[in-house]
């Protein structure tokens, strides 16, 4: 047998743990697994050394923004990014493209609009808004892979957010993965205008994302449906999100790269590139919602890159009240969560779970997110030892506004393969998912 490519790595993160292996590839797909040394007949015959050989990342949390407000971010500029952070999968959010993704007519502008265009593979969640239950199932057998829905204001007109009795009507319309922008606008308070960090959180205080989680984990709970927990910030929600789980409600939950590795302490005054919501809080929040991701009480750690033009930030008045809330992070998230998990004493197959198998699990793309013969090629080459200094000029992301900017990161991702082959940044192939229609 003659294959396409053959990878080896002294450090393969394979679904069992991490070893040497050689990592066979034909026709895209994982032909075979042997060992490090093992004598393999191939057209190319890469050896890493002791860079790590990774899955590729699955993000299921990406805003692309395309069509409609593709000055702030678009799928050319986003995907690339996010070949270059070790990301060959993603799933753009249905806002805050116009139009969002609410009707199989927007769907289809979007694939439209992102056709030709993806270095990575790409697929597409459907919105619920007041006014578009009638939409739910057509989209669903359009291949969307859920459904998202905001409990508080979205931060654009035309993505309206649900209340608890629309949210359970939606659960009972189609049977889908619901994903919810989980906090209580009866807990978010206005924010004078202000260049204090302080204020801000204090605006959005752990009780809104505890009590929408009560909101949210009550109506999985009536319409025995699969609910996701988005860019889960605070840890006050985990202890009702525990209990439902125990009972048998299917619930699961994210957070994000900021949450892990930045802390309310750190944001200057007027530094509104911090600025996303839920907010970035403090350090013990931090430290236990580590633990919760170590102990599998958090289920997958993914970008919310979400970003906008950067006059929208407001760096001009620093004031948090008027920036635009998101942070683009998705080709910085795997050297994020890196540094810092490495720091706590994780590893990479830990890394691997929490941003690459995890992800592909809950949008069920089972031939993504691991090293397993079968799947689909999608690795990435990861120096885990080598550090690096974040300028923004090294960002792809069409505006390289980030809180990161002159951090020192450790883990440099060398080279990324979608289906076995390169991603150079030329000609892009990545395809358009389809979920399986139920
Ligand atoms: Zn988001």
């Amino acid at each position: 047998m003659s294959y396409d490519l053959v990878v080896r790595s002294r450090r393969a993160v394979l679904p069992d743990g991490q070893r040497p292996a050689a990592v066979a590839v034909a026709a895209g797909r994982i032909a075979a697994l042997a060992g490090y040394d093992a004598p393999l007949d191939a057209v190319v015959d890469e050896d890493l050394g002791d860079v790590a050989l990774l899955p590729g990342l699955v993000d299921t949390h990406v805003h692309v923004n395309e069509p409609g407000r593709t000055e702030w971010e678009g799928f050319a500029s986003a995907t690339r990014a996010a070949a270059a952070g070790g990301v060959t999968t993603l799933v753009d959010m249905p806002l805050n493209s116009v139009p969002p993704t609410v009707t199989v007519a927007a769907l289809e502008a979007k694939r439209a609009a992102a056709r030709g265009r993806c270095h990575v593979d790409v697929g597409f969640w459907g919105g619920v808004v007041p006014g578009n239950l009638g939409d739910l199932v057509a989209l669903r057998r359009a291949g969307v892979f859920g459904f998202k829905a905001f409990l508080v204001d979205s931060g654009v007109p035309e993505f309206p957010p649900v209340d608890a009795g629309l949210l359970e009507r939606a659960l009972a319309t189609v049977d889908a993965l619901f994903v919810v922008h989980a906090e209580d606008p009866g807990s978010v308070r206005g924010s004078p205008p202000s260049p204090r960090y302080a204020d801000f959180v204090a605006s959005r205080p752990p009780e809104a994302e505890r009590s929408a989680v009560a909101t949210v984990v009550a109506a999985a709970r009536r319409a025995d449906a699969r609910v996701h927990v988005l860019h889960l910030s605070s840890v006050a929600a985990l202890a009702e999100l525990a209990a439902a789980r125990a009972d048998g409600v299917r619930l699961t939950v994210e957070t994000c790269p900021h949450y892990l590795a930045l802390t309310a302490e750190q944001v200057p005054d007027g530094a509104t590139e911090f600025k996303c919501c839920p907010p970035i809080r403090d350090r013990d929040n931090q430290d236990r919602l580590w633990a919760a991701l170590a102990d599998g009480a958090v289920d997958c750690v993914v970008s919310d890159h979400s970003p906008c033009l950067p006059e929208l930030k407001r760096a001009d008045t620093g004031d948090f009240a008027a920036a635009w809330g998101g942070i683009a992070s998705v080709q910085l998230s795997l050297p994020v969560v890196w540094t810092e998990a490495r720091r706590r004493g994780h590893g990479l197959a830990d890394v691997a779970r929490w941003m690459a198998a995890g992800p592909a699990d809950l949008v069920g793309l089972p031939g993504k997110g691991r090293i397993a013969v079968g799947g689909d090629a999608d690795l990435v080459a990861f120096d885990a030892d080598a550090g690096f200094r974040v300028e923004p000029g090294l960002l792809h992301h069409r505006h390289p506004v980030t809180p990161y900017a002159g951090q020192r990161l450790t883990g440099v991702v060398r080279a990324t393969w979608l289906r076995g082959e390169p991603v150079t940044g030329d000609a892009p192939r990545g395809r358009l998912l389809r979920a399986d229609a139920p």
